[in-house]
């Protein structure tokens, strides 16, 4: 105690500063033996024994060391050492915000001694709350370090009375304490450092060797083994005694190694700090196995390559699991692919109905092939959308859902381009295309930009070298692009879809053209069962209701070249109302311009596929006239001409709804119609016109040898009498009324046969039977023929055997040998003429051959007909009638009439007489019973 300055100061001087001196040496080297000889150095413990030196050596009541808490804000009391109660406490904590002033002194200064701690600026502000309270006057605080920062700080606080002088010595000891409580704390910490250093190796060390799976090498930076686990141990089949220090290429295959990839990888790891690969690996006994490694460099603090540690794994199973597996995947998908194929093919065999069998391919194809599958058909040049098939979920549900344009949901320039080239297209990027279709485009690029799919396959249809449409598969964007396997299946799908389409158009086509040969075969029917042509072309309108058309009308040109309508017909009875209502209201006129009139106008015929509105309004007189052709059910419409020998007679129109299309088959079946229609109405008005001739001609014929008969029978009369009276002096005038008489003989002769012949086209020939000898009948007229024949320089014989007996008329057989007799000797040319009468089976024949002109092949049927000749009439007279009265007489009595003849060679006539007039047959027109004949 100093009485100047009022202080306490313990007494020493100079040998004190010594004593001290060597204790703080003393105290240091104890405590730091100490600490390196522990096992688990006990830093606290050495604290202690510190603490308590210093407060013994400087005297002192309190010493605690205070370590800095976390970012420096407060101090921690770890250890109190009261040297009154030697007891070591501890747990206190002052904070930087409540004594900012001794924070930063502390911070500032490092080093405070305060004398008189209660009024000293530094340590003032601990006066209430702490000196006092524990009876502090003086306070000595010194740093602490820790590896170069402020660690904590050692408190000695003096408890008295009055405050106290720090000497020179005393802050010297404190100081060397500071020292040696850093030192001790640093060794302590070293030491704890390397234990846990120590232990964390030992972990890792289980660690690595607890795996088994997995070998865990390290390499040196050259890539020597340096650490070798139980795993790699069992991996690779070396002990870790043999793997160390060996190059890891050992474990390389050789190629590999020539090729420098264990070089190769070490760099790649280091360069990029990882590295995975996979590959073979040797084991100790040369076998090869499939490795999953991970190369990773191993860098210390200053970013040195140290070396690599590098995980193998062996993946030889799980590769060979994963080949199988893949395999397998792809066996499934050749099985379904090819089940795929062996469907499709079934549906399409089975079905004639193309669409059906598509719309089942398509859904087939789906999802093996795509996302969604689309196919077109081209028909009559225009692209139908026939199938749209979508996996569930698929964006294109909608487009498939919706009945849109055959365009829509594909590209139609893509489209065009494989039904143009005929080859498969592969879109991988649609971006291009979408980029490609531009504006020019933008309806269905917009739709293909809201579906984006991924990749695009546009297969060609073709069959027999034509393609007939596309198959389209679409991919969404998670798909893979398309394979040249899956472009290959989808061609063969595809061919055989197109084989499918052409076959059931084919069949569609047989069908046609037999229902057309039908039809045909039913009109001509039609057509030649009616002679009136106004019932023909009704009967024809209906033919074609339904089988060609909805409706159907037909138009004719009659004389004056007016138009007329002469038939309708609807397969709808109700809807005919409307047909007769057309035809009152809208009459077809020659300024008019439906396409009737149009056809008759151009001779050409008129096809409407698709009778748009816009192509209905030029063939129409008002809206009223449109509106009623669409009610007739007016979608399609076809007009053809009726030509005969290059005249337009009139028109065919059909008319149908829209589940019809008229095409070129159509219009093929109409002209034929249209053809054998005109032919009949031509033949018809023809045989009109004939048969108005033929009876005229009849007409004149009867008249006028009605006529001429009765003043000839006077004339004849009139000769008979003058040749009476005529006398033996009159020679000359004799002769003369003789060749009068003959000459008027002839002429009733002639008007004789025109009248037979009026008299047979009347059925006016009357028969008078009676029974009688041919052959005396032959030898009388024979007789009469005599005069003529020699005349004619001809031979005129006769051969009979017996009386031929039988009921005949008379005057018509001796007429029948008379006309054969007279054409014999007048085309014997000279050559001798034979009569024969024999009885053949039951008939009396009569036969009259001559050797002369002969007739030709052509004409032998010809000459019993009306006016028939078949030689010139400047070289030979006649009517051409003879023959004919000759046939129709034969037959009135049942019996048959032929010649042959050649040419030169003369003919042979032949008439076969039934014996009695009775039994035989009546023929039409020649009446069997007895009555005047009238000649
Ligand atoms: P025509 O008055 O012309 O003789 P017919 O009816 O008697 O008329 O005979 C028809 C045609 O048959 C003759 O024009 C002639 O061409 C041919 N004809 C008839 N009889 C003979 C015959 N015996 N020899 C050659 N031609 C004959």
């Amino acid at each position: 105690m100093s009485e100047e300055t009022g202080m306490e100061a313990p007494g020493g001087g100079l040998e004190r500063g010594r004593v001290l001196r060597r204790q703080s040496v003393l105290l240091e080297q104890s405590v730091l033996l100490e600490l390196a000889a522990a096992q688990a150095p006990d830093f606290e413990a050495s604290l202690r024994q510190i603490l308590k030196s210093d407060a013994e050596l400087l005297g002192v009541a309190r010493v605690s060391y205070w370590s800095f808490t976390a970012g420096s804000n407060a101090i921690h009391c770890d250890v109190l050492y009261q040297r009154d109660r030697d007891a070591f406490d501890g747990g206190a904590e002052l904070r930087r915000a409540d004594f900012p002033r001794y924070f930063q002194a502390l911070l500032d200064e490092l080093f405070i001694a305060a004398d008189d701690a209660r009024r000293d600026e530094r340590t003032r502000e601990f006066t209430e709350s702490y000196l006092e309270p524990r009876g502090i006057t003086a306070m000595l605080d010194v740093p602490v370090w820790v590896r170069g920062r402020l660690g904590g700080v050692v408190c000695h606080e003096h408890v008295g009375d009055l405050p106290r002088v720090w000497t020179e010595e005393e802050q010297a000891f404190a100081r060397s304490i500071g020292h040696v409580v850093s030192m001790a704390l640093e060794t302590a910490e070293r030491s704890r450092a390397e234990e846990s250093l120590r232990q964390s190796e030992e972990r890792f060390r289980l660690l690595v060797d607890g795996v088994k799976d997995q070998a865990l090498i390290m390499l040196d930076p050259e890539g020597h083994v340096v650490s070798w686990n139980a795993g790699a141990q069992r991996i690779f089949g070396y002990e870790a005694a043999e793997a160390l220090g060996k190059h890891f290429s050992v474990f390389h295959p050789s190629d590999s190694v020539a090729r420098g990839r264990p070089q190769q990888q070490l760099r790649g790891a280091a360069e990029r700090g990882r590295l995975e690969v996979e590959g073979w690996r040797l084991r100790k006994d040369g076998s090869r196995f499939w490795a999953g490694v991970v190369l990773t460099p191993l860098r210390d603090a200053d970013g040195q390559l140290r070396g690599f540690a590098e995980v193998s794994l062996d993946m030889t199973e799980r590769r060979r699991a994963e080949r199988q597996q893949r395999l397998l995947a792809e066996a499934s998908v050749a099985e379904q692919q090819q089940r795929l194929l062996a469907e499709a093919s079934a549906t399409l065999v089975s079905s004639l109905d193309p669409d059906t069998a598509l719309t089942a391919v398509a859904h087939r194809s789906v999802p093996l092939l795509g996302d969604t599958c689309l196919i077109h058909l081209l028909e009559n040049g225009a692209v139908r959308r026939v199938a749209c098939e979508h996996s569930p979920g698929s964006r294109m549900e909608h487009v498939c859902g919706d009945v849109l344009g055959p365009e829509e949901g594909m590209p139609l320039p893509e489209l065009v381009r494989v039904l143009r080239t005929g080859r498969s297209r592969v879109l991988t990027d649609t971006a291009k295309l979408l980029k490609r279709l531009g504006s020019e485009d933008s309806g269905r690029a917009g739709l293909l930009r809201r579906f984006r799919p991924a990749s695009l396959l546009v297969v060609p249809l073709i069959a027999r070298g034509r393609t007939l449409g596309t198959l389209s598969l679409l991919r969404e964007e998670s798909g893979h692009p398309y394979t040249r396997e899956e472009q290959a299946l989808a061609e063969e799908l595809a061919r055989r879809s197109a084989y499918a389409v052409d076959n059931a158009r084919l069949y569609a086509e047989l069908r046609r053209a037999e229902q057309s040969q039908r039809f045909l075969g039913e009109a001509t029917k039609v057509l030649v069962e009616s002679l009136d042509y106004e019932t023909t072309l009704t009967r024809v309108s209906r033919l074609g209701v339904p089988l060609l058309a909805d409706w159907c009308v037909v138009d004719v040109v009659e004389e004056g070249n007016v138009l007329r309508r002469v038939a309708v017909a609807h397969a709808d009875p109700e809807k005919e109302v409307l047909l007769r209502e057309l035809q009152w209201r809208y009459p077809a006129r020659w300024n008019t311009n439906p396409p009737a009139t149009r056809v008759l106008r151009s001779g050409q015929p008129e096809l409407f596929p698709e009778l748009t509105d816009a192509a209905l309004l030029p063939l129409v007189e008002d809206a009223a006239h449109a509106r009623l052709i669409r009610e007739l059910g007016t979608d399609t419409v076809l007009a053809v001409p009726m030509v005969a020998r290059g005249r337009i007679l009139g028109t065919l129109t059909f008319g149908a709804a829209r589940r019809r299309r008229y095409g070129a088959a159509d219009l093929l079946l109409a002209e034929e119609l249209a053809h054998r229609t005109a032919m009949a109405i031509d033949n018809s008005r023809l045989y009109q016109e004939a048969q108005k001739a033929i009876n005229l001609r009849d007409e004149f014929l009867s008249i006028a040898s009605h006529e001429l008969r009765t003043p000839i029978t006077t004339l004849h009369l009139q000769l008979q009498n003058l040749r009476r009276l005529c006398t033996a002096r009159d020679d000359a005038l004799c002769r003369r009324l003789d060749v009068s008489t003959k000459q008027i003989h002839r002429l009733d002769k002639l008007i004789e046969g025109l009248l037979d012949v009026s008299r047979i086209s009347t059925g006016q020939l009357r028969f008078t039977v009676e029974t009688l000898d041919l052959t005396q009948l032959a030898t009388e007229v024979v007789e009469q023929f005599q005069q003529e024949a020699a005349r004619a320089h001809c031979q005129l014989e006769l051969r009979t055997r017996e009386p031929v007996t039988g009921r005949f008329d008379r005057l018509r057989v001796e007429q029948v040998l008379a006309n054969l007799l007279s054409n014999a000797i007048k085309y014997a040319a000279g050559n001798p003429v034979t009569v024969s009468v024999e009885e053949r089976g039951g008939f009396a024949r009569l036969t009259v051959q001559d050797r002369g002109i002969g007739i030709p092949e052509k004409d032998l049927s010809r000459i019993f007909g009306r006016f028939e000749r078949a030689v010139s009439p400047r070289n030979y007279g006649g009517l051409g009638l003879g023959l004919f009265i000759t046939r129709q007489i034969v037959e009135a009595h049942g019996g048959t009439i032929h010649v042959t003849s050649r040419p030169g060679q003369g003919s042979i006539f032949t008439v076969d007489l039934p014996r009695d007039f009775l039994s035989a047959e009546t023929p039409s027109g020649a009446g069997a019973s007895a009555g005047p004949s009238g000649h």
